[in-house]
């Protein structure tokens, strides 16, 4: 440990310039020595929250005085221009969100383009973000990934949201609460069926981490057999669209005049020739197809 420490402390930590550090997303432990490291020496801390900030600098006993600024969401800008005026005095600021990495679903940005433009230096130390921990738990094939942070939160932005994502070519990665989670999970059925995998990655790094892993019908389940399957934090990674995928509007053009004519066993497998999708995911969605057109039908009868 101790040359490790040294190592840390053998690193460059150039004056006048901005430190951009991540810091743990549950697990004090995961802090990086050069994390520790800047935090130690930093003459400013910059701060989405500075009680948060400065509770995790006490655990880990860096709890000495400092500059502190706070920079959240609603006053980056102004809070980039106390930054800078630090800098351009020869200071180091260490800039910190409330968990993980700076500028991933949370304020950042804004902060990092200023110090830039003024012509300071803006350094990286990296460390956890959930996003990258839930994707090496997630165990998908393929190296594309698109990180979508939090869905909207009406009901129609949020479909409309999956259904532009869907054909891509890539896990989606999305951020949750656990306020939303349920209705998060119902929209991804809804969007991309039944069959589509998904990983769950909850309270990552924590006492009660849990890691998820099954299709989008036994997530569902899943989350309904224990009431603290929907507590903490959540990252929701979703395999990639199986190759020839078709988005479900496709499909549903297809199914809709063929559920029409033929009993629905039939029609699933007239659509699965034609349009060469796997059977599973087909039949799903001409059993939810058969749901609405069952509910449009009692909607007429109750209108009679
Ligand atoms: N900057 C952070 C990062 O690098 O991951 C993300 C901040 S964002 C405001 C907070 C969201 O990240 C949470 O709502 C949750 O979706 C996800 N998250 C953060 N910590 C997590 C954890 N320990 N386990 C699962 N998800 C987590």
């Amino acid at each position: 440990m101790l040359a490790l420490d040294a190592a840390a402390r053998a690193q460059q930590m150039p004056a006048g310039a901005l430190y951009v550090v991540a810091t743990p997303i549950g697990n004090v432990a995961d802090s990086s020595l050069r994390a520790l490291h800047i935090l130690d020496i930093a003459d400013a801390v910059a701060a989405e929250d500075t009680r948060n900030s400065q509770q995790l600098l006490a655990r880990l006993g860096l709890d000495r005085r400092r500059d502190w600024i706070a920079c959240h969401q609603h006053n980056e800008r102004e809070a980039a221009a106390r930054v800078i005026e630090r800098l351009a005095a020869g200071a180091r600021v260490a800039y910190v969100s409330d968990a993980g990495t700076p500028g991933i679903s949370d304020p950042g940005a804004r902060l990092v383009a200023a110090v830039r433009a003024a012509g300071h230096r803006v350094i990286p130390m990296p460390g956890p973000s959930a996003v990258a921990t839930a994707l090496s738990a997630a165990g998908f094939d393929g190296t594309a990934f698109h990180f979508a942070g939090f869905l909207p939160t009406s009901r129609e932005a949020r479909l409309k949201a999956i259904r532009t994502l869907a054909p891509l070519d890539a896990s989606l990665v999305f951020y949750e609460a656990p306020h939303r989670i349920a209705d998060s999970l119902a929209a991804l059925e809804e969007a991309l069926g039944a069959t589509r995998r998904i990983v769950i990655a909850r309270e990552l790094t924590k006492l009660h981490e849990q890691i998820f892993a099954g299709t989008l019908a036994e997530a569902r389940d899943w989350l309904g057999a224990d009431a603290n399957h929907a507590r903490g934090e959540f990252v929701l990674v979703i395999e990639a669209a199986p190759p020839g995928a078709t988005d479900d509007a496709d499909l549903d053009r297809l199914l809709k005049p063929l559920l029409a004519a033929l009993p629905l066993s039939r029609a699933t497998k007239v659509a699965c020739e034609i349009s060469g999708l796997h059977r599973k995911a087909v039949y799903a969605r001409a059993l939810a197809l058969r749901g609405t057109a069952d509910d449009d039908q009692a909607d007429a009868a109750d209108g009679d």
